[in-house]
């Protein structure tokens, strides 16, 4: 039977994630509307990261992007299409 010695390190993490910058595991991003968003804070509830912060009910939602993997969930969720995924250009 293999141990844990036997496999790499990496990709496992050693830290909670979050103190890992799960952002660097991103393909597509979060492009926000603000025109479009009618406050509903779906996309806060849905996400799965806790990567969307809402500092009070009068607030637009805001993305903590060094968090924030590209599920896409709160895109898919959003109300008012709000939230588009687009690819991330990587430099
Ligand atoms: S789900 Fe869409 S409309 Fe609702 S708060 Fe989020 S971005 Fe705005
Ligand atoms: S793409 Fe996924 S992880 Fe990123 S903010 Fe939306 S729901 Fe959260």
């Amino acid at each position: 039977m293999s141990k844990h010695q036997d496999i790499p390190l990496t990709p496992i993490n050693t830290e909670s994630s979050e103190k890992v910058r799960t952002g660097d595991w991103r393909t597509y991003i979060p492009v926000f509307d603000a025109e479009k968003c009618i406050k509903c804070y779906i996309c806060w509830k849905y996400c799965p990261d806790a990567a969307i912060k809402v500092k009070d009910e009068e607030s637009l939602p805001e993305w903590d992007l060094f968090h924030c993997k590209g599920c896409g969930i709160c895109a898919e969720e959003c109300p008012k299409d709000a939230i588009e995924m687009i690819l991330e250009e990587v430099e």
